[in-house]
């Protein structure tokens, strides 16, 4: 069936499994599966490695200005190019999960970066991930869920995470890391972490990834149905 594509935006706080699911929904309609929080993630890596001042925000923003970062789908998923080097592993260590808050917070870097991301979504079939997907950068999506989940629920997933990937943590640590993400990324003044109006919030904390996939799967059947697309 020639369906047309449509854009899928799933936002939500830190670690509430977000791109676990994001990545099942693309599969199953075999869309793009863009990860924002990537983007942001690679910028701090290089402002990171460039002594960059992250509060400077004219600094952070010049920084893009001269960056390349590339999502690019792979059969082992999807890898991360920072100025044509893989930092897929390096974006999600921890020095850089503590610090993206603050290159994120900046107004004149979110602009540039939604403007990249909407650029990536210029013909749909796209399952996007954020905090700001449904708000700002998708405005117009077809579906957005805002997925939340109890922190502790959170921490626990993300050790469970770790576990497996052999990486020591702490439950407690990654508590208070995750609660604090949260708090910049929803004071912060530009495009906070906030449920769009029209979107769908989901309680993950008592559900399975397959339940939360199957139900977001269902709102596209909804929206296509609604919007006979
Ligand atoms: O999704 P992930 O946890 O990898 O995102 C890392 C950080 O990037 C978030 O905590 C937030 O500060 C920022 N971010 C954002 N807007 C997005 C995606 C991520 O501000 N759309």
């Amino acid at each position: 069936m020639n369906e047309k594509k449509i854009a899928i935006a799933i936002d939500g706080p830190a670690a509430a499994g977000k791109s676990t699911v994001a990545k099942i929904v693309a599969e199953k309609l075999s869309y793009i599966y863009i990860d924002t929080g990537a983007m942001y993630r690679a910028l701090t890596l290089k402002a990171l490695n460039e002594n960059i001042e992250l509060d400077n925000e004219s600094a952070v923003f010049h920084l893009l200005l001269h960056t390349e970062i590339q999502l690019r789908q792979t059969n082992e998923g999807q890898i991360v190019l920072l100025d044509g080097t893989d930092v897929t592993k390096e974006i999600r260590f921890q020095d850089v999960t503590t610090k993206v808050s603050y290159v994120a917070k900046h107004a004149s870097v979110r602009t540039e970066m939604v403007k990249r991301q909407q650029d990536l979504a210029i013909n749909r079939g796209v399952v996007m991930d954020g905090r700001d997907i449904g708000t700002h950068v998708l405005p117009d999506a077809e579906v957005k869920i805002f997925l939340v989940a109890s922190v502790e629920e959170r921490a626990k997933r993300r050790y469970e995470e770790n576990v497996k990937k052999g990486i020591a943590s702490s439950m407690e640590v990654l508590r208070k890391e995750i609660e604090e993400r949260d708090r910049i990324d929803s004071s912060r003044e530009a495009s906070p972490l906030i449920k769009a109006r029209d979107a769908i919030e989901v309680d993950t904390t008592s559900l399975t990834i397959t339940q939360v996939a199957e139900l977001i799967l269902q709102e596209v059947n909804i929206s296509r149905l609604n919007n006979n697309i």
